[in-house]
């Protein structure tokens, strides 16, 4: 087993390099860490070799040799599957000590970050669970909105790496308490954007130019992160990911199952689910998050920034 050098930088690993692990992984460089990567689709990872970053053959190599190992998954499942695979995380983990800090930085369910957190002290290392808010542009800006739960003294050895990436970091609470933030931050970000569809296919069903209505509201209580960066995406008609439907679709799915096992009820929530849904039934579940107007224009048979007919 290759072990860290102790240099004052700490090597830092990333294991997936999509949207948002890709820049994510830049702006580590930038910061001065030694980087190792990996990406199932290893050609993903070509650009940040040659700006220094090196690629090794598994997430086990990851661990080994990083003293911060970062994910950035897709879903549940596929954090499961690089954490327990034979050449996964767990497998590149010290046998009895490791002082390595996991950090999952992807949304997944609040109970399998709580599960992968006790796996990973079984074998003496500290995973923190992690997601983000402030999507892709944040991502590429290093302004990301960090939410962690977990240990607080392994938060403090991550944190110079996490402040690569962050503008924001948050210790909410204990394992898992990472996860329940991001679930609300998604209700949030999802009805602040149904919202935000909606008054725009009222007002320019009325005749209103949407370019108007979104500098209008721009500068009072209607102001917010989510009409500032999908308003403009939207007056383009740019459904280009972002955040992708599906990932979102995916968010909230896991704060409907949270929120059943808590006895819950979120209207607003199911809502915005079913009008992804009817976007996932279209085949826009790869488009960004925004494409959920295009659900709304057709309730309203009217598409934003066409000129009604009079
Ligand atoms: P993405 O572009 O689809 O990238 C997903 C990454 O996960 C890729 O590197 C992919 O590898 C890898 N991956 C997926 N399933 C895998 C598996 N089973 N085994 C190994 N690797 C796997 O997604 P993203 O937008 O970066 O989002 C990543 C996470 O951040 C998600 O949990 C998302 O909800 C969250 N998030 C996204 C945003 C945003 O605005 N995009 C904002 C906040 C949080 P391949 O390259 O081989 O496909």
């Amino acid at each position: 087993m290759v072990r860290k050098p102790s240099n004052s930088r700490p090597v830092v690993g990333v294991i997936g390099l999509g949207i948002m692990g890709e820049p994510m992984a830049r702006n580590l460089l930038r910061a001065g860490f030694p980087l190792v990567v990996w990406n199932r689709t290893p050609a993903r990872a070509d650009a940040l070799v040659a700006e220094g970053a090196r690629l090794v053959a598994s997430p086990r190599t990851v661990a080994e040799q990083a003293s911060i190992a970062i994910t950035m998954l897709s879903d549940s499942p596929d954090v499961e599957a690089v954490y327990r695979a034979p050449d996964g995380v767990l497998a590149g983990l010290g046998a009895t000590r490791d002082d390595t800090v996991l950090v999952d930085m992807s949304t997944i369910a609040p109970r399998v970050a709580r599960e992968l957190a006790a796996e990973a002290a079984e074998r003496g290392a500290v995973l923190l669970d992690a997601p983000v808010s402030g999507g892709d542009v944040g991502a590429r800006e290093g302004t990301l909105s960090i939410m962690v739960g977990g240990d607080a003294a392994a938060l403090e050895r991550a944190r110079p790496a996490l402040e690569a990436l962050g503008s924001r970091i948050t210790h909410v609470g204990g394992s898992g308490a990472g996860q329940v933030v991001k679930a609300c931050n998604q209700i949030i970000v999802g009805l602040t954007l149904e919202a935000l569809g909606e008054a725009l296919v009222l007002g320019s069903k009325a005749g209103v130019e949407p370019a108007a209505i979104v500098e209008a509201l721009g500068g009072g209580l209607a102001a917010s992160r989510v009409l500032e960066v999908r308003g403009a995406k939207l007056l383009a008609r740019d459904f280009a990911p972002g955040f992708k439907l599906d990932l979102h679709a995916k968010d909230l799915a896991i704060v409907l199952a949270t929120a059943r096992e808590l006895g819950v009820a979120l209207p607003g929530t199911a809502l915005v689910a079913q009008l992804f849904q009817a976007e996932q039934s279209r085949g826009h579940g790869e488009a960004d998050n925004s494409t959920l107007v295009r659900a709304l224009e057709r309730l309203a048979g009217h598409e934003i920034g066409v000129p009604p007919v009079a």
